[in-house]
């Protein structure tokens, strides 16, 4: 950098390097009041299953571990809390790779229609204890080949199919749809008719712990982090989101891929 020598120059030089500095500071502080609510959320959704999981194995302690019966049914119990922690921590070890940007994606060419199937097929015992269906539209002859992150993709066809499983109604129907759209692209569409959700809460269920219910929301379980990942696993693709619901209808989540040249 040339050394400057008028003296206008260097008081617009000192000027913006304040600006600049008021800036940081700015942007720390933002990030510091982030971080903050991030791991206050994180203690919270953590703190409930621990204290399920001590629970089980404190009466297990106080003498109910005497009776066969009961020993397993609490251990049963206990487990299922433990299960649901290391799922917690999974979706936060994900969220923060995604946030820190230190996921790359591996591109590659695969057939949607195959990785929708694999998902249904994941899925088919967990819809079923709700007799919900899942339907794909089988008119679907050829392989529709996208470029995109096959293991992320598969993540959010998965959040997404779970979502409309847990907030389906009873012997209702989950259907996938893709379209080709003009540009080389495909819309790839989770629709359920279940509970729906009110306009209020649309712009942001895509946040961190967002839930619309939250004592019924938990009672499903999850970590009220997988449509923040969805949206992080999108964006890093450069696709689009979308979102149309009603209350008592049911929703439509839908996103974007490039179709495989
Ligand atoms: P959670 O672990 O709570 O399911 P998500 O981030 O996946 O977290 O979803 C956030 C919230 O969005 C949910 O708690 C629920 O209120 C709402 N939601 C998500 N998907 C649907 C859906 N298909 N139908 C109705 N509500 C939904």
């Amino acid at each position: 950098k040339p050394i400057t020598t008028d003296m206008a120059t260097l008081t617009q030089e000192i000027d913006k390097f304040a600006r600049d500095k008021k800036l940081e500071i700015e942007t720390l502080k933002v990030r510091e009041e982030y971080r903050k609510e991030f791991l206050g959320n994180v203690s919270h959704e953590l703190k409930t299953p621990l204290f399920t999981v001590q629970g089980y194995i404190l009466t297990l302690l106080d003498g109910a571990m005497k009776d066969k019966k009961i020993r397993e049914k609490y251990l049963n119990r206990a487990n299922k809390g433990v299960e649901r922690l290391i799922y917690i921590v999974k979706d936060l070890d994900m969220i923060t790779k995604l946030e820190v940007g230190d996921l790359s994606l591996k591109v590659e060419e695969f057939d949607i229609i195959e990785l929708v199937k694999s998902v249904f097929d994941l899925l088919e015992m967990k819809a079923a204890k709700k007799k919900i269906t899942l339907t794909f539209d089988m008119d679907y002859q050829n392989p529709i080949n996208v470029m995109a992150d096959k293991e992320r993709i598969q993540q959010v066809l998965t959040n997404l199919v779970v979502n409309s499983i847990k907030y389906g109604r009873e012997k209702g129907t989950t259907e996938v749809s893709i379209e080709n759209l003009i540009k080389n692209k495909v819309i790839v569409r989770v629709t359920d008719n279940g509970e729906g959700i009110e306009k209020m809460h649309i712009p942001r269920l895509f946040e961190r712990f967002y839930r619309v219910d939250k004592s019924g929301s938990r009672k499903e379980g999850g970590s009220g982090l997988g449509l923040a990942i969805v949206k992080h696993i999108i964006e890093a693709h450069e696709e689009k989101i979308y979102i149309e619901s009603e209350p008592a209808v049911g929703s439509e989540f839908s996103f974007t891929l490039e179709k495989a040249k």
